[in-house]
């Protein structure tokens, strides 16, 4: 197939068009560089197969193509914050124009959704059928509101337009790539245990997030889009929480490191707690996260220490 991966210069993007190439795919990158770098795909410009086009998804886009995966957003706090208009924009923008150019060619389209669409749970696990608990106007919801209301158009396309759509909600991935000043806590965690630097803890580090390992979570994708006939959201993520405060300790011991904890404020409406229910992607997709959070984090500190030593 020929697959158009917007937001394949970024760091899940890149991994993920690495792997349909590796499947025999053709793929088409596209780009507008805010987060993402033309270095993450650098080893993938000779490949026959691989096409990188400069590329903002707010403008339509007239490409011929088969299958596309939406990811184009930048998915950091702080990088999503920096310009909300424009976030706001790439997701409800950025996903009327996908859709679009999937209802001309007919192309099968996944929207790289995002545990965010659940705000600040009041339950947990998350269940796909939780529907969540966002503040519409505070600092996140150019990024919750936005994913949320591209999730709506994705299924009106489907009701409407009987489109093949496919909808990931995403729960916190990690692994090599991740930009050193991607300001993540993973990325930001392991850059400052391996430069002796102070971990920084925000708020008294009791919020819990869930970590998968990037090559887990593109095999999901790819599984849920090569599955026929799923349209309804499919939770992937690594059902293993962990609160920022042992995280921090955690990397602290892997790495090694002399670094103390020194804690920040709490930026506001950062969700208390976030773990994902993977029963349905166990299920239809026969899916699960095979890498422990040790393995995972030994990886990432592989290719940090190669990156900033
Ligand atoms: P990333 O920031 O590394 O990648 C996003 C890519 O999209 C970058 O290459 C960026 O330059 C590009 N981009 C941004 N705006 C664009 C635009 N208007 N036009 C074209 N390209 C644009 O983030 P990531 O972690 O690789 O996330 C990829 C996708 O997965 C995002 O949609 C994100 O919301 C979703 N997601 C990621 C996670 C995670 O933990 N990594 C969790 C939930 C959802
Ligand atoms: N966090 C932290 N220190 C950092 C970066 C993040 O304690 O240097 C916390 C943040 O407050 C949040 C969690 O780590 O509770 C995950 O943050 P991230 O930005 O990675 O993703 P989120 O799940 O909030 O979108």
């Amino acid at each position: 197939m020929k697959i158009l991966v917007t937001g394949g210069a970024g760091f899940l993007g890149s991994h993920l068009s690495e792997k349909l190439l590796d499947i025999g795919h053709e793929v088409l990158c596209v780009d507008n560089f805010y987060t993402g770098t033309k270095k993450n795909v650098s080893h993938l410009m000779e490949h026959p197969n691989f096409e990188l086009i400069r590329h903002d998804v707010t403008f339509p886009l007239y490409v011929e193509v088969d299958g596309i995966f939406n990811l184009a957003c930048p998915a950091s706090p702080i990088h999503y914050q920096r310009n909300p208009v424009q976030t706001t924009k790439t997701s409800i923008h950025g996903a009327i124009n996908i859709l679009g150019l999937a209802k001309r060619t007919g192309a099968r389209v996944l929207q790289a959704s995002t545990s965010e669409v659940y705000g600040d749970p009041t339950i947990s696990p998350q269940p796909e059928s939780y529907w969540g608990n966002v503040n519409p106007i505070g600092i996140r919801a150019c990024y919750d509101e936005g994913k949320r209301a591209a999730e709506t158009l994705f299924f009106d396309y489907y009701r409407q337009y009987n489109l093949d759509i496919r909808v990931a909600r995403i729960f916190n991935t990690y692994g090599p790539r991740m930009a050193p000043d991607d300001g993540r806590v993973v990325s930001n965690f392991i850059v400052q245990a391996l430069q002796n630097q102070e971990l920084t803890v925000y708020g008294e580090g009791k919020q819990v997030r869930s970590f998968c390992y990037v090559d887990d979570l593109v095999e999901g994708l790819i599984s849920l889009f090569f599955t026929e006939g799923i349209h309804e959201p499919i939770n992937l993520g690594n059902p293993a929480p962990i609160t920022m405060l042992e995280l921090a300790q955690e990397i602290i011991s892997i790495t090694g490191s002399k670094s103390r904890i020194t804690y920040l404020p709490l930026p506001s409406d950062d969700p208390l707690t976030r773990e994902p229910d993977i029963a349905k992607a166990r299920q239809l997709l026969n899916w699960q996260p095979k890498e422990s959070r040790g393995d995972g984090l030994r990886k990432t500190v592989k290719y940090f220490q190669e990156l900033v030593n």
